[in-house]
């Protein structure tokens, strides 16, 4: 039993400033603290951190966090000092001097928690420095970074299991965000949790829109998307090269937008300094390849943006995961196309993974398509690749506005034979036109006009066959070889869909009405009510961020906008009234409690 001065709930109110307990919180957190051993499955945003922070300042000993994010360390530490908790992280990008003074701390048993890297924790010499220590649990953090069915396999981590048998009676904790039902199993099997406890959250993240639209004019349409929905934001965006990161990255500069880009080609000096600026500064947008955005736990980036697709719905979920952490309105935008399949596809092949690792990326990569081609509510796709359920959201644009479809079994029909026809080695273009049945010197230079499938398709339009096309190439149907200058084949799937005479069916082109916005998730600006309350709100922004400067750290360090929020909307009168308000704990009281009350009672 804790004494009530140090039981979790008592440390969620006067450490970190909540009122209670969230989803299955209290019960993960009872269980490590008696000593169980756990795997916590939970979506981004819903608390993890607390799981294995408070069991570590209830038990005896350091806390010893596994992270592969070295790099945002020490934002981390920042972070926990502001509320009292002493943090120290040892890695690779520390001087000498201070890994010193911070093994110095740890082994005076001064630390309530510390951050290491994989790599590091497995070094002998490390060990022995820990062996002396008392240790309070093993927390492992991102941990679908161990098995090879996740989608960010790192070797480092599966030398972890051997944490098991070396720290006999310590409780270890894995924790992730995203894993499906095969990397579920293989994390418990490497880290060897079977006796512990799993807990599984349930996946849906309510705060995110979804919406994926096709492409057509990409800058335009992230650009707009912006402008309408998010001018005074903090977004990511997603591109699929460097070049194309630094080409957007660019424009949007020239567009007037603060824009900055991140991507593994540039020197480490420009990415940290990046990276840092979008921590720190309000309305950055980072533009940036896969590279960016592991163990980001900025919680007020108010949009992710993909102007190409993922590889997978696990890829799509965590990268767009990174929105709202602070589970204010925020948004998933994503537009797609053909050649993004094509693309991914030609990787699975090109790549040296054995046979049976190209199968699973192509199913992965056929369950995202899925999702971009749903007719039905994204999120209950999105919640059913991960066996979680739910009824229509609400909140994404199929709901928004519920595509039409349309049986498409002739015209798949007519496409695949043209296809077949022209000899499999044609790109979209060219196979359309034939369709069509335009006069077109090469088409009549090969022959094809003399063929039957010339001009069979003359009742749909050129927009209404790429649509087609792009249906069928993401269900695998056709396929596009980008070595063979983007000509089409028809695949295994695609014969068999022939030979079966099966029927199917395809969204409808959405005609988009000029000048109208599509729908977003709905601005932070409503959880205000009175204008006089949005002033004070702006007031309460401007004050801390005067104090993320003078310490140098991310204003949300200093306090959440749901905490400003709370502050406008409720305007406490006192040090005291300030205590109730969510996010206020005793340690941020006193540092920055006086000066925005001041702001408070100003107003
Ligand atoms: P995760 O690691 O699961 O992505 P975090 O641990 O970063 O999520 O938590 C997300 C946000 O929610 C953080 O700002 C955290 O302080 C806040 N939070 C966590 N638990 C609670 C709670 N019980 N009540 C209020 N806010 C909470
Ligand atoms: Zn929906």
């Amino acid at each position: 039993m804790h004494s009530p001065a140090n039981s979790p709930l008592s440390i969620l109110n006067h450490t970190y400033g909540y009122d209670q307990f969230r989803g299955q919180q209290a019960e993960i957190i009872d269980y490590i603290v008696g000593g169980g051993d756990a795997f916590v499955l939970m979506p981004t945003g819903s608390g993890k951190s607390l799981c294995y922070q408070i069991p570590a300042l209830c038990r005896d000993g350091v806390g010893v966090v596994v992270s592969p994010l070295i790099a945002l360390m020490q934002d981390q530490i920042t972070a926990l000092e502001q509320v009292g908790i002493a943090a120290g992280a040892i890695n690779s990008g520390m001087s000498d001097i201070d890994v010193f003074k911070v093994k110095q701390k740890l082994e005076n048993n001064q630390l309530d928690l510390l951050y290491v890297a994989p790599e590091r924790l497995v070094m002998p010499d490390f060990l022995n420095s820990l062996e002396g220590v008392r240790i309070g649990l093993f927390a492992i953090d991102e941990a679908h970074c161990v098995s090879q069915w996740g989608h960010d396999f790192r070797p480092d981590y599966t030398a972890l299991s051997f944490l098991a048998d070396r720290f006999k009676g310590i409780p270890r904790v894995a924790l992730t965000a995203t894993a499906d039902q095969a990397t579920r199993k293989d994390i418990i099997e490497r880290l060897k949790l079977e006796k512990g406890k799993t807990f599984i959250g349930g996946f849906d993240r309510p705060n995110i829109h979804y919406s994926i639209l096709e492409r057509d004019n990409p800058k335009k349409q992230v650009f707009d998307f912006i402008q309408n929905h998010h001018p005074e934001d903090s977004g990511i965006i997603y591109c699929i090269s460097r070049k194309r990161v630094d080409d957007m990255a660019e424009w949007l500069q020239g567009k007037g937008l603060h824009a900055l880009p991140y991507h593994a080609g540039l020197p480490a000096e420009v990415r940290s300094k990046n990276q840092t600026r979008f921590l720190q500064e309000d309305k950055v947008i980072i533009v940036a390849t896969i590279a960016f955005g592991m163990g980001i736990d900025k919680p007020d980036v108010r949009y992710v943006a993909h102007m190409n697709i993922p590889k997978s719905i696990e890829a799509y979920y965590q990268e767009t995961g990174r929105a709202g952490r602070d589970g204010l309105p925020s948004n998933a935008f994503m537009i797609y196309g053909m050649d993004d399949a094509a693309m991914q596809r030609n990787w699975i092949e090109d790549s040296e993974a054995p046979e049976i690792q190209k199968r699973i990326e192509h199913q992965k990569l056929n369950a995202l398509l899925g999702l971009c081609e749903a007719a039905i509510c994204r999120r209950q796709v999105l919640l059913e690749y991960f066996d979680d359920t739910g009824e229509p959201c609400g909140n994404c644009d199929t709901c928004d506005t519920k595509p039409e479809t349309f049986d498409g079994t002739i015209p798949a029909q007519m496409a695949l034979s043209a296809v077949y026809r022209t000899g499999q080695r044609f790109g979209v273009v060219y196979v359309v036109a034939v369709l069509m049945g335009k006069e077109d010197d090469r088409i009549a230079r090969f022959g094809h006009d003399q063929q039957s499938t010339f001009g069979i398709g003359k009742q749909l339009s050129k927009a209404e066959w790429q649509n087609v096309f792009r249906q069928l190439v993401s269900r695998n149907l056709l396929r596009v070889d980008v070595n063979e200058h983007n000509g089409i084949k028809i695949t295994e799937k695609g014969f068999a869909f022939l030979k079966k005479k099966e029927s199917i069916h395809f969204r409808k082109v959405r005609e988009r009405k000029a000048g109208k916005k599509e729908k977003a998730a709905r601005r932070t600006k409503v959880a205000l009510d009175g204008k006089g309350d949005q002033v004070l709100y702006e007031n309460l922004r401007e004050a801390r961020q005067k104090m993320a400067k003078a310490r140098r750290v991310p204003a949300y360090v200093i306090f959440h906008d749901k905490t400003l929020i709370e502050l406008a909307r409720i305007r406490p009168k006192s040090l005291e009234e300030m205590l109730e308000i969510n996010g206020v704990g005793e340690s941020k009281l006193k540092k920055f409690g006086q000066t925005l009350l001041d702001v408070i009672l100003a107003g």
